[in-house]
């Protein structure tokens, strides 16, 4: 298989449900959800800030309250969008799943986002209605049916109705090529898009988390009730799906509100904590804090990390620190739903610097970016992807769909790789402007845009620079306009004034001229090699 030069999954694969069947992935998880037993079972989902807990049977209840008084009170239509920006709390399950049930698109973002941040994602997904919390409402927009706040008694009679009419999610007719959930990434370039993801897409993903569940079962006589400590956050798709397949799974969810080291520590040990999906910088906080001999870690049995590159190093000093965890790596993007590929079992946990071999029913090609051929194994090229977990495109954005999206169903990853000839992948660079800070996507185009905004400045281009704790941090290279005595400090100000947190310059260079190429493209590589060596040589 692997002297052909497309990749296919070496793993058996993964029946999906007949594509015409109507079917929501809300009722493929729930359906599952409400057949497995969860006797012994406190409850589906805890709030480790606040301990508050959410009963297996309230969810369900939840679920359905709240989609029939979304119905019934804003008379929302199928294929509507719903805008979501909250912080994890017992509520953004229900919410999903409610909106997920009615056939209305659930549209996460970062409650962290500023307004601008937020409007442009807004002109993008044209939501008709918004739930936010009370401190991030404000700075949602005015929508045809509002915002829904969290915290307010409205809300929490949503919740609680008794009139329920039976079966009306039944008469729900959802189609799987219809739209589930609009994602945020920036893709290879420019500003933030929207992901459309499809029923269709978010039920490839769960039939595979089904199909390891039931392999775990059968390997068992009391199969594992695990209990699943969330650190990614639920906007992004690895949280997204997570958290679906978590419902899929009848896990037990522990979600913090803010996370903190230590209070993390001390929910692993209270809750039993079994599973936690992670970014690397928590990997390397593990291996580089004495606190966690201060807890008993011992019901952990598995670290499942994704977003952005592992360091060897640090997943060996993991290996060495826990030899009880098994550290899963998996790669992925926000527009193949999650999971691309990933390691499976201690075998290959150690076979440092992969990031596993490609997942049910993906396929695969590495094409060579300048002859567009496929390469072989061993020879590097941009990763391209396809399969039944990659989006339908970008919302409103058919320039930019065409370009990600070839007309046989390729998805142009943006990302440098190679598969070695026993089927394992290597990421080993990214052609693509993406930023990562601790996993969070950073879209230079869009820093850029501020910078020009700036009076004193003439040109700027934004990089990203590495950094052990958070991978990546992003740093600008700035033309000042002459005379201009404009500092450091102050081109870092600017910015963060203006984007979430994570998004700020951390690093600010000055330069006379930003290299570009005969076309007026920024040579990211060149400024690249500067800012770690200090030369321009191209
Ligand atoms: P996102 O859409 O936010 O999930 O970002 C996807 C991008 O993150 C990928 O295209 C990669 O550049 C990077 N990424 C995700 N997982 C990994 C991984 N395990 N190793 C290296 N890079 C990764």
């Amino acid at each position: 298989c692997y002297e052909a030069r497309t990749y296919s999954s070496l793993r058996p694969p993964i029946p999906l449900p007949p594509p015409n069947q109507p079917l929501s992935v809300a009722e493929f998880c729930l359906s599952i959800f409400s057949s497995t037993s969860t006797d012994g079972a406190t409850a589906f989902a805890v709030n480790s800030t606040t301990g508050q807990t959410l009963t297996y049977s309230q969810f369900v209840s939840q679920v359905r309250s709240l989609a029939y008084s979304l119905k019934k009170r804003f008379s929302l239509s199928q294929n509507d969008v719903a805008f979501v920006l909250c912080p994890a709390s017992l509520h953004v399950p229900v919410i999903y799943f409610a909106l997920l049930s009615l056939g209305i698109i659930v549209s996460p973002a970062n409650p962290l986002s500023s307004n601008s941040e937020i409007a442009h994602q807004i002109q993008l997904s044209k939501p008709v209605i918004a739930f936010a919390t009370s401190q991030s409402s404000h700075k949602i927009p005015s929508l045809k049916h509002g915002t829904i706040v969290l915290d307010s008694p409205e809300f929490l009679s949503f919740l609680t109705r008794s009139d329920i009419e039976d079966d009306f999610i039944k008469r729900v007719k959802i189609n799987q090529s219809d739209t589930a959930a609009i994602l945020y990434s920036s893709g290879t370039t420019g500003r933030v898009k929207g992901v459309i993801m499809t029923h269709r897409n978010l039920i490839a993903m769960m039939a595979g988390i089904h199909h390891y569940n039931t392999l775990e079962a059968a390997a068992s006589d009391k199969p594992p009730r695990h209990v699943t400590f969330f650190t990614v956050p639920l906007f992004h798709v690895f949280g997204f799906f997570m958290l679906l397949g978590a419902v899929l799974s009848a896990e037990t969810v522990v979600l913090t509100e803010r996370f903190v080291f230590t209070e993390m520590l001390r929910a692993i040990e209270k809750y039993k904590v079994t599973v936690m999906p992670v970014s690397p910088p928590l990997v390397l906080s593990f291996v580089k804090s004495d606190l966690a001999k201060k807890h008993d870690l011992s019901s952990l049995q598995a670290v499942a990390c994704g977003g952005a590159p592992l360091g060897q190093e640090v997943a060996q000093l993991f290996n060495k620190k826990f030899p009880n965890v098994l550290l899963v790596q998996g790669y992925g993007l926000t527009e193949t739903g999650g999971g691309a590929t990933n390691t499976e079992g201690l075998g290959e946990a150690t076979r440092y610097g992969t990031v596993g071999r490609l997942s049910e029913n993906i396929e695969a090609k590495i094409v060579d970016a300048v002859t567009g051929e496929s390469l072989p194994p061993g020879q590097r090229g941009e990763l391209w992807l396809r399969g039944p977990v990659v989006m339908k495109g970008y919302v409103g954005d058919e320039k930019a769909t065409a370009e990600t999206l070839d007309s046989e169903g390729w998805l142009k990853t943006g990302d440098i790789c190679y598969f070695d000839s026993e089927g394992f992948l290597y990421v080993v660079d990214r052609l693509k402007e993406l930023i990562k800070y601790k996993a969070y996507q950073v879209p230079p185009a869009e820093l850029e845009q501020l910078l020009h905004s700036h009076p004193q400045i003439a040109d700027a281009a934004v990089i990203p620079y590495p950094d052990e704790e958070a991978g990546q941090i992003p740093m600008a290279y700035v033309v000042r306009n002459p005379g201009s005595s404009l500092t450091e400090a102050q081109v870092m100000d600017f910015i963060a004034k203006q984007v979430a947190p994570y998004k700020k310059i951390r690093r600010v260079a000055f330069i006379d001229s930003i290299p570009k190429s005969p076309a007026g493209k920024i040579l990211r590589r060149v400024l690249v090699n500067h800012s770690i060596s200090g030369g321009l040589s191209r």
